[in-house]
């Protein structure tokens, strides 16, 4: 352990030359060296950002998670959504193997995929994306094509997602350029006029040119303060054409176009209905079977179908499918009330019926599984509000569809009455 030096005028940083009135206190190493704080603090950033560097270049083609592992590690997380689960991690394996033998050698170069996520709101879009990134421990960022605008608007500039990206790889380019940035409502961009959105300014253009270009591969200038560009200003710059771009839309009505192809008659072959029987869901799954020209006919120009050519689509969540990412997801909601409770000294119980009767009021607001976190959290505020002083030690606590309906407290009732709804 090195002595730790304040007081001798004529011992310098061996790093600076600085000497202790300038620098501080000196760390003494070997006779006659010495380090300064400043110049230990730069070392240590410049081997993070080495040991960054080399774990991303070194990333070996039999260290990629395997379409079937990545799965695997998808189904932790994402309830449901099967087919799109095993399309995004075949795509993803095969980027990162792309990348790896972009590293290994430099004869051949293989186009990168992009993707397109089609699927409606609150269906795990973002989800998935994120938690590709975190299976991958790859920087990741998101944005709203809607807040984009041409340079000289009001909005953002397209260069804002990379600075975003480089922000969460602490401003390791390397790092970011192997990250991946999830652009959201891409429909409302992507596309000839008749599908975009009347409220855009007249920058639409533009901001598709500068999405394109970004997705296509191109080197970057971005500000590094975020905000607009300036003539004066640095920049960081940043080559896109291996960041994996994911782009999502809920491309309403798309279904119809879909449906219109294939024929009422295969539609309800395929979904084992009479043609007069279909109803709105069973049309949405027609999205599972949507093809380039439907996109086509839909409106998205061409060149932003041929970035993306990885289409995955998501399917509307069923209350089934609720009632589970209330429960067994790695970070399902219960879960972690459930943690509460037990950071209280007590446990909580939920019954099959109350998780019904939540997925019940979620379902009606119609925006998949973002409604669960506000209906859960509006329920569960009086009981989280009351836990700390009414709860008993030791106490296990079962919610009912009565206690979620607000006509009975969790507290205050009888252990028997408690013992025989958990029954
Ligand atoms: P989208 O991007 O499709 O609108 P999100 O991915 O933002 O939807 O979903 C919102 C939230 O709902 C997520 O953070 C997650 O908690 C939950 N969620 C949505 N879909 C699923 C799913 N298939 N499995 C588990 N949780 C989900």
């Amino acid at each position: 352990m090195p002595n730790k030096k304040s007081g001798d005028q004529k011992e310098l940083c061996s790093f600076c030359h600085k000497a202790y009135e300038e620098t501080g206190p000196l760390l003494a190493g070997p006779p006659g060296v010495f380090i300064c704080r400043e110049c230990a603090d730069f070392c240590h950033t410049l081997f993070q950002q080495e040991k960054r560097t080399r774990s991303i270049k070194a990333l070996p083609f039999d260290e990629i998670p395997s379409p079937a592992t990545m799965k695997a590690e998808l189904d932790k997380y994402i309830v449901g959504q099967e087919q799109a689960k095993k399309v995004v991690s075949v795509a993803v394996h095969n980027h990162y193997k792309r990348l790896v033998s972009r590293v290994n050698r430099d004869d051949v170069e293989l186009d990168k995929s992009n993707v397109l996520f089609i699927g409606p709101t609150g269906s795990g879009k973002t989800l998935l994306a994120k938690t590709l990134a975190q299976i991958l421990h790859v920087p990741f960022a998101i944005g709203d094509a809607t807040t984009l605008t041409e340079a000289g608007y009001v909005g953002e500039d397209v260069e804002n997602l990379l600075l975003r990206l480089i922000q969460n790889a602490d401003y390791d380019i390397e790092a970011a350029e192997h990250g991946i940035i999830y652009v959201d409502e891409i429909d409302k961009i992507a596309g000839t006029n008749q599908n975009v959105s009347i409220t855009r300014d007249v920058s639409g253009e533009g901001v598709q040119q500068a999405l394109l270009k970004m997705l296509e591969g191109t080197i970057a200038n971005v500000p590094p303060q975020g905000g607009r560009k300036h003539p004066e200003q640095q920049y960081i710059q940043i080559d896109t054409s291996q960041i994996l771009f994911i782009c999502g839309g809920t491309f309403s009505g798309l279904e119809n176009i879909i449906g219109r192809r294939l024929g009422k008659k295969q539609i309800g072959f395929r979904s084992g209905l009479d043609a007069d029987q279909l109803d709105e869901q069973t049309l949405t799954h027609c999205l599972e079977n949507v093809e380039t020209d439907d996109l086509l006919e839909y409106g998205m120009i061409p060149e932003f179908i041929g970035r993306l050519p990885v289409m995955c689509s998501l399917m509307p969540l069923s209350e089934d499918d609720l009632v589970r990412i209330m429960t067994e997801p790695r970070n399902a909601l219960f879960k972690q009330y459930q943690r509460f409770f037990e950071m209280e000294g007590a446990t909580l119980e939920v019954t099959k019926a109350a998780l019904r009767t939540i997925a019940q009021k979620a379902m009606e607001r119609k925006t998949g599984a973002r409604a669960l976190r506000t209906v859960v959290e509006s329920t569960m505020l009086d009981v989280m509000f009351d836990l700390p002083d009414k709860k008993e030690d030791g106490n296990s606590y079962v919610l009912t569809p009565k206690i979620i309906r607000g006509e009975e407290s969790l507290f205050g009732r009888s252990r028997k009455k408690r013992k025989k709804e958990s029954a």
